[in-house]
């Protein structure tokens, strides 16, 4: 049976993640995952989560299905911190509970491509790796170009607006909303204003990623501008979400995927097409994440607590931001501009550091990080972060 059988394209980053796990020394330093690590380097429980947690064990809950669509109340708290209370209420979008981020852009993928015959994806790169399998398996076509001017260290805002100029009509373009991985790069409140009229007028679809909503600015409506925006235009869009970061679920795999129509009768024949889609797919999401998820949303203290968790970890990111720079700028004055390390968002610091330069840390020196320069800062705190800027200036200096 499986004689045809061929290895998979390898998987660099996966071969990374274990030589890291097989390296006891204690100085070691992580900074590959995206995933927000606490002052101590752990993983971090939020405390809006841990107390919603002690809610949900007190409710004594039963484990039967949920519906294909997901659980109702956590599809409509999901839809409203992604959307806004007054689409959710006009019924013009079709929400599906999913295996988090992933899943939504999976599932998204598959509805346009096998189901509404929408089948060329625009994606700017560097991307999120798993865009490209995971839109190949949906049926859909990539199509590549640029989005991340590295000599400038900025969006390149005038290939993303060729991209779309040469666009067909009913292409794809999945965008990220926030925190871009792996450049830390957004596009700008104008920037993007410019590129959802003309997206409209062209009568292309935005498919937006929200994997990251949260940790921009620490606020979730601040950080979900470029949506309210779309929805002052009255476009169609896909938004896909996940509470992975947001929330720290990343293993309780909490996501939605949310598709907004133009009016609430196409809302009802979308949410027809997700509900089979996933039925086939997973047949239907797991709970527990989404009840702590919409136990937070329905209750103004955890609501409250959340918001502070999230400024927490924002002003946390900041600071190690802050501390990156003045290592690197005024006490090594390590070669080169490194105020990006500043103006870069969330997790991600695209460092600009070589792949050979990448390949010495991870093989010389403990510090681990994917061979694009890709730095997570949650992985830095207070006791490695100068060691981690001693070890980097080391590299600029001698390594090409
Ligand atoms: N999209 C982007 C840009 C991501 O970086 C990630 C995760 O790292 C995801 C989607 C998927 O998130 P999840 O872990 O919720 O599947």
């Amino acid at each position: 049976v499986f004689e045809g059988l061929q290895y998979q394209e390898p998987d660099e980053f996966n071969d990374i993640r274990k030589k890291l796990s097989e390296d006891s020394n204690c100085r070691k330093i992580d900074v590959s995952a995206g995933v927000y690590r606490d002052e101590n380097g752990k993983p971090y429980l939020l405390k809006a989560i841990s107390q919603a947690e002690d809610i949900l064990h007190d409710a004594k809950r039963d484990h039967d299905y949920n519906f294909c669509l997901g659980i109702p109340e956590f599809l409509n708290a999901a839809a409203t911190i992604a959307l806004g209370e007054k689409l959710v209420k006009e019924k013009k979008v079709a929400s599906c509970q999913t295996i988090g981020g992933t899943g939504a852009c999976h599932l998204g993928a598959t509805l346009l491509s096998s189901f509404c015959n929408f089948r060329k994806f625009y994606i700017g790169t560097p991307a999120w790796p798993n865009y490209f399998p995971l839109i190949k398996q949906a049926g859909g076509e990539v199509i590549k170009y640029n989005y991340y001017n590295s000599e400038k260290k900025e969006v390149d805002f005038t290939s993303i607006l060729n991209a779309l100029e040469s666009a067909p009509r009913n292409s794809i373009f999945i965008l990220q909303l926030c925190c871009h991985n792996p450049t830390g790069t957004d596009l700008s409140q104008e920037q993007w204003d410019i590129l959802t009229s003309k997206m409209k007028q062209k009568e292309i679809v935005p498919f937006v990623d929200g994997a990251y909503q949260g940790l921009a600015s620490g606020d979730l409506e601040k950080d979900a501008l470029p949506i309210q925006n779309m929805i002052s235009k009255d476009m169609e869009f896909l938004f896909c979400q996940s509470f992975s970061k947001s929330l720290g679920l990343y293993g309780e795999r909490v996501g939605c995927l949310h598709v907004v129509t133009s009016d609430a009768k196409k809302a009802e024949i979308v949410a027809d097409s997700l509900r089979f889609i996933f039925r086939s797919e997973c047949s239907s999401a797991p709970a527990f994440g989404a009840l702590l998820t919409s136990s937070i949303s329905k209750n103004p203290n955890l609501r409250a607590q959340w918001k502070e968790d999230l400024e927490g970890i924002s002003h946390r990111l900041q600071q190690v931001r802050r501390d990156v720079h003045y290592f690197l700028t005024e006490k090594y004055k390590t070669p080169g501009n490194w105020d990006h390390v500043l103006t870069q968002k969330g997790l991600f610091w695209f460092s600009g550091l070589t792949r050979e330069q990448s390949k010495t840390l991870i093989d010389n020196l403990h510090v681990y990080l994917p061979l694009n320069g890709r730095v997570n800062v949650a992985g830095l705190n207070k006791k490695n972060t100068e060691e981690f800027c001693t070890l980097i200036d080391y590299v600029v200096r001698n390594v090409n």
